[in-house]
């Protein structure tokens, strides 16, 4: 699973800026998408070695809040179990009472921690850190969030104090099988439909739990096709003491998402469409995972309920006009045939193979057709394609003046393609390559 980091200061010192650079979007694909906001407040980095969540824990404002602040659910959560403490400050506050506060919570936590001191951008930086010396924390490193400098350095700080197993291996017994996360709001039926899986098909190994908050695995063999289901429900877990918390845990969600292949994201029919909902399919989205979603509660919903609930998904997820909706009843057992042929179809989507011929033919027909619209008075220039990966399957483009490409075009591209090769039920990454 991965490893978290949290980021912890007083408010304003620049975390959010950090969590954002931390965690940018490589890939135009979502970035761009109308309607989707990326989550604020957890995101997964990939800028160096090992991707890891990062947690913006939102302000702690020290000294009168300090701990009470800290136990709000998710950031007591996030400290908790981060490996990694970035303790952010601000190089232009110096070190304020409320700093020192914080940081005797943080060291109560025996975490290593890291100070990251912030806004450094046209300060002289050993002027700037010594003030911050006196903490005696062994990483004191300057940064300036904003412009995107001294990011990659602290990332480099902080991989080698992340536990080495944190990033386990894929177990034996996994292998060959479709690794699936089912993910979504409380309530929306996540334990019920696993239970239901479970109950109805022959549990093959009872999976045990590693750490107390990792997701669970289960195996599952249905219609002689394997799975592992990633279980962010905690659904063996229902009767412990700390259900409040460990009923939805976002980190858990972008674990389980991380470590699967396809992505069930679990709607309630008769709760409207959450902004949560569409963060969670756009996460899945830009982590280039097959996706299906599937609409709970179906049962006892009369035909008008069904059609406006239709009709309020067709708007809402047009970004994702490529992944099948199942409509299900998870306590009642029923669509769930269909669930499982689409997670098969999303997966095997994801794993297609496509010869680089075959793709440069079709970028010949999709170019013919429709051309990118000029650059001051020419043309990018779009050659030929080769396979780039699969899962998702990844399509490079050699050509011309490709940065000037707009978004428009490249959906166009990717919508063109996904039609010629059946690419139903998976992201489609296209990565354009200027000259040879
Ligand atoms: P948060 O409350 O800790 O999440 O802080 P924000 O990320 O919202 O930043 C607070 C303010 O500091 C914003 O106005 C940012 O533009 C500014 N800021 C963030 N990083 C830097 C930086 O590296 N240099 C400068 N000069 N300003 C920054
Ligand atoms: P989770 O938080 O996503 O794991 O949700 P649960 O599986 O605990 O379900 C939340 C509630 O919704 C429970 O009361 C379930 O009995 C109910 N529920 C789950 N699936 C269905 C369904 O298909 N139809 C109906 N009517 N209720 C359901």
């Amino acid at each position: 699973m991965l490893p978290v980091v949290a980021l912890v200061g007083r408010p304003n010192v620049g975390k959010s800026t950090l969590f954002n650079a931390m965690t940018r979007s490589r890939d135009a694909l979502v970035a761009d998408m109308p309607g989707v906001t990326r989550d604020r407040h957890y995101g997964v980095c990939r800028t160096g070695e090992r991707p890891f969540v990062v947690v913006d824990t939102g302000g702690l404002s020290g000294v009168e809040e300090g701990l009470d602040a800290l136990t709000a659910q998710q950031v007591r959560l996030a400290i908790e179990e981060a490996q990694v403490l970035v303790f952010v400050l601000d190089a232009r506050d110096g070190v304020l009472p409320q700093d020192r506060a914080i940081l005797d919570d943080l060291r109560r936590s025996g975490k290593p921690i890291i100070a990251a001191v912030n806004k450094t951008d046209g300060l002289d930086l050993q002027n700037a850190l010594a003030e911050f010396a006196t903490f005696g924390l062994s990483s004191t490193l300057p940064l300036s969030a904003a412009h995107n400098r001294g990011t990659d350095d602290l990332v480099r700080h902080v991989l080698p104090l992340l536990a080495e197993d944190a990033h386990e291996e894929l177990a034996p017994e996994d292998a060959g099988a479709i690794r699936v996360a089912i993910v979504g709001r409380p309530n929306a039926g996540k334990s019920t439909l696993i239970n239901r899986l479970l109950g109805e098909e022959r549990l093959i190994v009872s999976s045990v739990a590693g750490t107390t908050r990792d997701p669970i695995r289960v195996p599952l063999e249905r219609d002689g096709r394997r799975y592992v289901l990633i279980d962010t429900a905690g659904v063996r877990r229902k009767a412990r003491v700390e259900e409040a918390v460990e009923k939805f845990s976002v980190i858990k969600t972008l674990q389980s998402i991380a470590a699967a292949q396809v992505v069930v994201v679990m709607i309630d029919a008769r709760e409207n469409l959450a902004d949560q909902d569409l963060h969670l399919i756009g996460h899945a989205v830009d982590e280039g995972r097959a996706l299906v979603i599937a609409v709970n509660k179906w049962d006892g919903m009369d035909q008008y309920q069904r059609e406006q609930c239709e009709r309020a998904l067709e708007r809402r997820l047009q970004f994702v006009d490529w992944a099948k909706n199942v409509f299900i009843s998870a306590l009642h057992g029923s669509g769930l045939r269909e669930l499982m042929r689409a997670i098969v179809r999303a997966h095997d989507a994801a794993n297609r193979e496509i010869g680089s011929s075959e793709l440069t033919r079709t970028l010949e027909r999709a170019y013919e057709g429709y051309q990118p619209p000029l650059v001051r008075g020419h043309a990018p220039k779009l050659r030929f394609a080769h396979p780039g990966g699969s899962n998702p399957p990844t399509i490079v483009i050699h050509g011309s003046r490709t940065k000037h490409i707009a978004p428009a075009y490249r959906r166009y591209l990717e919508n063109f393609f996904r039609k010629r090769f059946k690419l139903e039920g998976t992201p489609v990454r296209i990565e354009f390559r200027d000259g040879e």
